[in-house]
C-alpha cells in the first residue's frame, strides 16, 4: 500500500521518468496558481506534453528553433568584448554608476562544465561579493540551485549584476523588441517571471551562507533590442508581486501531499509505454484520470501549460466561465457557467437570493445589446 508523499508522487507519473523543472516550467507556475491538476502534474514530473498529446490534445508549445536562434545570437552580441554593449546599456540608458568592472565567466570552470562544479563555484565567487570581498561586478551565466519539491533544479541566468546600489541584479537579455519604450506586455512578464526564478535561488544561495534576502534586488534589467534594430536598450522591470506569487507556489508544491490527499487511491497518469515508448494506455482511460483533478482553465494557459488545449475542452463542454478569462469571469464572481449567465441575462433562470443584484446588472446589459443590435425581443430583455 502506497503511504508517503513521494510514493504517491511516482504513481502518479508511472513508468516515465521524472521531468525536471527548469527556470521556464518554474515561471510558469506563477500563472495560474489555483491549478490543483498542474500543481499535481509538476509535483510528479509528469511529462504534460506526452500526456496531452496520448489524450489526444496535443498542443504546439515551446520557442520556435527561429526565436531560440535570434535569442542567442542577441544574447552573444550584448555580451561580445567583455559585456561591451551591456555596459553601455546600464550606463548610457539606465544612467547607472558603474566605475569598474569586473567580469566572471561562469559558463565552465577551469574547463569542467558540470551543474555541480559550475554551481559550487558561482556559491564561492557570489558569496565572497554580498560580504564585499572581490572586485567582481558581472557574472556570466552563473548556476544556481533552488529544491523543488525535494528534487534539485539547476537554473542559469543570463547574467547577474553585482553593484548597482550594492545589490545583485538579475539581467534578462531577450530577443523581443522594445519599440518607443514599451514591449508586448505579455513577453515582459514571461521574461520577469523567468527572472524571478534566478531571484528566490539566487536568494536561497545566498542564504546558506547568512547573506540576508535584501541583497538580491527585486528589481529586473530587461536587455533588449531597441525598436526594430539589433541595438540593444534596456529598462528597469519590478518584479516584488510575481516573486512573492512565484515564492507561494514553490510552497504550495512542498505541501502537495495535502492536495495528493484528496485524490483517488490508485489515480495514475501513467502512459504505459513499450519497450519502443509507445503509451499502450487507452487515450479515454487517461483523460478519465485526468478528470479527476480540478483544473482551473484561462486564456492565458495557452501561453504556459502543456495541457492547455485539453483543458479548454472540457471548461467548453461544461461551459464554464474560466474559459472566457478573468475579464469576463470576475464580475461575474459567484456564477459557474455561462449556462447560468445567459439563464439569469434571459430571465429563463430564477436567481438565487445572492444572484438578485447580479440578475438585475445581466437583464440590463441584455437590453442594452439587444437595443444596440436591434434584436427581436429587445423589450423581453429588459422585463
Ligand atoms: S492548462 Fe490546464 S493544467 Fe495547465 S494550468 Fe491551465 S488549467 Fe491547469
Amino acid at each position: 500500500m502506497i503511504t508517503s508523499p513521494d510514493q504517491r508522487l511516482d504513481a502518479l507519473r508511472g513508468s516515465a521518468p521524472r521531468k525536471r523543472h527548469d527556470a521556464r516550467t518554474l515561471a510558469a507556475l506563477e500563472n495560474n496558481p489555483r491549478c490543483a491538476l498542474r500543481a499535481v502534474l509538476d509535483a510528479s514530473g509528469s511529462d504534460k506534453a506526452a500526456i496531452a498529446a496520448h489524450a489526444g490534445y496535443p498542443t504546439p508549445f515551446g520557442q520556435s528553433r527561429f526565436a531560440i536562434v535570434r535569442g542567442n545570437m542577441f544574447e552573444a552580441m550584448v555580451k561580445a568584448d567583455g559585456c561591451a554593449e551591456l555596459l553601455r546599456v546600464l550606463r548610457e540608458t539606465l544612467e547607472l554608476t558603474l566605475p569598474e568592472v569586473g567580469y566572471q565567466d561562469l559558463n565552465d570552470v577551469g574547463g569542467d562544465g558540470s551543474n555541480q562544479t559550475r554551481h559550487a563555484r558561482t556559491a564561492q565567487l557570489l558569496t565572497a561579493a554580498a560580504r564585499g570581498d572581490g572586485t567582481d561586478t558581472l557574472y556570466d551565466h552563473p548556476m544556481l540551485r533552488l529544491v523543488v519539491g525535494g528534487h534539485s533544479v539547476f537554473l542559469e541566468p543570463d547574467l547577474v549584476a553585482f553593484r548597482i546600489g550594492d545589490r545583485f541584479h538579475v539581467v534578462e537579455i531577450k530577443s523581443f523588441p522594445i519599440v518607443d519604450g514599451q514591449a508586448a506586455p505579455a513577453q515582459v512578464r514571461s521574461a520577469t517571471t523567468q527572472a524571478c526564478a534566478y531571484i528566490i535561488a539566487l536568494r536561497a544561495m545566498l542564504a546558506e551562507a547568512g547573506v540576508g534576502p535584501g541583497a538580491v534586488s527585486e528589481t529586473i534589467v530587461l536587455v533588449a533590442p531597441k525598436d526594430f534594430t539589433n541595438r540593444p536598450t534596456g529598462a528597469f522591470v519590478d518584479a516584488r508581486k510575481q516573486v512573492a506569487t512565484l515564492t507561494r507556489q514553490l510552497a504550495r508544491i512542498e505541501r502537495i501531499s495535502d492536495l495528493v490527499d484528496l485524490l483517488p487511491e490508485g489515480l495514475t497518469f501513467d502512459l504505459a509505454a513499450d519497450d519502443t515508448g509507445r503509451p499502450q494506455r487507452p487515450a479515454h482511460e487517461l483523460a478519465e484520470a485526468l478528470d479527476q483533478v480540478p483544473a482551473t482553465y484561462f486564456p492565458d494557459c495557452l501561453s504556459h501549460c502543456e495541457m492547455a488545449f485539453f483543458c479548454r475542452s472540457r471548461a467548453r463542454d461544461g461551459s464554464s466561465l474560466d474559459v472566457l478569462g478573468p475579464a469576463v469571469r470576475e464580475p461575474l464572481g459567484g456564477l459557474d457557467t455561462a449556462t447560468m449567465a445567459l439563464g439569469l441575462a434571459r430571465g429563463t433562470l430564477t436567481p438565487a437570493d445572492d444572484q438578485v443584484e447580479m440578475a438585475t446588472a445581466l437583464r440590463h446589459a441584455a437590453r442594452l445589446r439587444a437595443e444596440l443590435l436591434d434584436l427581436p425581443g429587445a423589450a423581453g430583455a429588459a422585463s
